[in-house]
Order: structure tokens, then sequence, then C-alpha cells
């Protein structure tokens, strides 16, 4: 049988450089479910289509031809013939995600897409992170981790990490997508079950052995 691992939290709890060292340290596959509601809102930018107006956000899931990697080490995004990898990265992508994440029949779609590619992982695990990973994409997981930080710690590794942006600009960037997701999927709370590992105090080395600590109990 197959180990999942679920891990959700907020942007910048370090979920996704975290969840790939856990990944990579088990020989497990990695799934990074954000970036396939970025390559979306990518999709619906080229399209043409405002985030905003949730039909016509719907209508462009019919042409959404999305391909992702899970291998830890690099994985690639594909939407079309377009390598997104990079560009899903870009502000305008983040400031669109969010209205494009918030319409039920998008979750649906991606929740369907997200189960099937976790069914068919060659590898013996697979780890799955998000924001609804250890509630609606797959609640019956193996371990089931919230990683958090507090509001300071988060704000601060965000922006060492985009260093080309001001530090406020992706603070106040990123507290407004936090409060629009939060409205549609509570990742700031454990549901029964799921372990919360706080990482405000620990290094990023003592933060993966804490969630491998988690996966293997
Ligand atoms: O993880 P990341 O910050 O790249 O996610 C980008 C966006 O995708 C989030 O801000 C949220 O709107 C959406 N998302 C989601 N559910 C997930 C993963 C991401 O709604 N499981």
């Amino acid at each position: 049988t197959k180990t999942v691992v679920a891990v959700d939290g907020p942007a910048g709890s370090g979920k996704s450089s975290v969840s790939k060292a856990a990944a990579k340290r088990l020989g497990f596959a990695y799934l990074d479910t954000g970036a396939a509601y970025r390559a979306l809102a990518w999709h619906v930018l080229d399209s043409s289509v405002n985030p905003d107006e949730a039909p016509a956000v719907i209508a462009s899931l019919a042409s959404f031809d999305y391909a992702i990697g899970t291998d830890p080490d690099g994985y690639g995004v594909r939407v079309g013939k377009t390598d997104v990898t990079n560009s899903i990265r870009e502000p305008r992508v983040s400031a669109a995600v969010s209205a494009v994440a918030r319409v039920p029949e998008v979750r649906a779609h991606l929740t369907a897409l997200f189960r099937d590619i976790i069914q068919h992982t060659e590898k013996r695990g697979i780890v799955v992170e998000g924001r609804d990973i250890t509630t609606v994409v797959a609640p019956d997981a193996t371990a089931r981790i919230l990683l958090t930080a507090s509001e300071e710690a988060r704000m601060s590794r965000r922006s060492a990490e985009l260093a080309t942006e001001s530090a406020s600009d992706v603070a106040i960037a990123l507290q407004k997508r936090d409060r629009a997701d939060s409205r549609v999927v509570d990742f700031m709370t454990a549901a029964d079950g799921v372990v919360t590992v706080d990482s405000t105090n620990l290094n990023f080395d003592e933060t993966v052995d804490a969630v491998l600590d988690v996966i293997r109990t």
C-alpha cells in the first residue's frame, strides 16, 4: 500500500521546501497543489478571462490542459505546450490565484486531478502539500500535518525568498492572499487527527525532522 502524507499550511510556513525535503529523504514523490491552482490562474490570464468572473473561469477549465511533475528534486509545470514553471510565480499570477481558487467547480476539478496523480504515482509514497489536503483531497492520508509559523516568521521568510521585491510589498500581498484564501478553506486550525508542527522557533532542518517524526509514528 502507498503512503500518503498530507501537509497543509499558510504561505511562508515553509510548507513547500519542508515537504520537498521530507519527500526526498523518504524517496517519495511530491505534489505541489498550489502550483496547479497557479497554473490555472496563469491559463485564465493567458485566455484574457477576468479571474473574478466565475462563469468564465469555470468555462476555461474545459481548455485547461495541465501537467505537473512529482519529482521533489525538480518538477516542471506545463499548460498546453507552454512551460509555466517560472511564470506561475509572477506577482500577477499570485494576485489572481485566490479568485480562481474560491470557485467550487474549480476546487472539485483540481481535487479530482490530484487524487488521480496520488493514485498513479509509481513511488512507494507521496507528500502532497496545499491548503485542503488534510481535509478534502486526502482526509484518509497515512499522516496529516498542519505546518504553521507566526505571522512575523512567515513574512520574513517569504521576503527573504523573493529578494527582488520590497519586503513590505511582499508582506502586504501575502496577507491579502492569506485573508482571501482563509475565507474559502480553513488552513489555520488543525482538523481532528491532524498534527500541528509549529516552525516559528525551528530552523529548516529541525522542521524537516519534526515532519519526518510525525510520518514515522
Ligand atoms: O501554495 P501556494 O501559495 O503556491 O498556493 C497558491 C494559491 O493556490 C493559494 O493562495 C490558494 O489560493 C490556492 N490553493 C488552494 N488550495 C490548495 C493549494 C493552493 O486554494 N490546496
